[in-house]
């Protein structure tokens, strides 16, 4: 699948959950979502989106935070699933976005790549629910039962690999972050029932 398809399937599903994006996703989520609940954290945080979406998720509980992930970023940071695993926060949903490459760096081969298996890493992390998605269709299946469970939820969605430039912020990061705060701080309907 494509990541176009990913997003697309991703945008057509989300309501009020925090988005956040590094490296990839970052450059083309904002095609999609460019809102205060989009944390687009663009363009040094390679590794860092699930400590980032463990963050808000554990200080407003009663939010869904998605965060998506490359499969290098979370090869960077593989600590992290731990750590979450851990904490359990039931908000929390990571997607692993495995297209084998390092790709805003210029697609060279991911370290392990064919030989890692994701789901097996979450797994042994300490992660309970665990998906594997490798079909746009599949993807729409699934999704709304997805984010209606609790979490944590690891999700390794197999992309192909399109290589191309680092992301690019579309505001200044305080400003991002700003207007973040004030979205959270201004509350939202809650979680939906799960
Ligand atoms: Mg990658």
């Amino acid at each position: 699948m494509e990541l176009a398809d990913f997003l697309s399937a991703l945008k057509e599903v989300r309501k009020d959950q925090v988005v956040v994006t590094t490296m990839a996703s970052a450059r083309e989520w904002p095609n999609y979502s460019d809102g205060p609940l989009d944390l687009n954290y663009a363009p040094s945080s390679m590794g860092q989106g699930p400590a980032l979406g463990l963050g808000i998720a554990l200080a407003r509980p009663e939010r869904q935070v998605i965060v998506l992930n490359g499969d290098g970023c979370t090869l960077m940071n593989l600590g992290v699933l731990v750590t979450i695993a851990g904490l359990r926060p039931v908000n929390l949903v990571l997607f692993n976005l495995e297209n084998g490459v390092y790709e805003v760096t210029g697609g060279q081969k991911l370290a392990g790549s064919g030989r890692v298996g994701f789901t097996g890493v979450a797994r042994s992390a300490g992660w309970e629910r665990v998906y594997e998605i490798k079909e746009a269709e599949e993807l729409r299946r699934e999704l709304p039962g997805i984010l209606r469970g609790n979490g944590p939820v690891f999700i390794n969605v197999k992309l192909v690999a399109r290589p191309g430039p680092s992301p690019k912020p579309r505001r200044p990061m305080p400003e991002t972050l700003r207007m973040l705060s004030e979205a959270l701080a201004a509350g939202s309907a809650g979680r939906q029932a799960r």
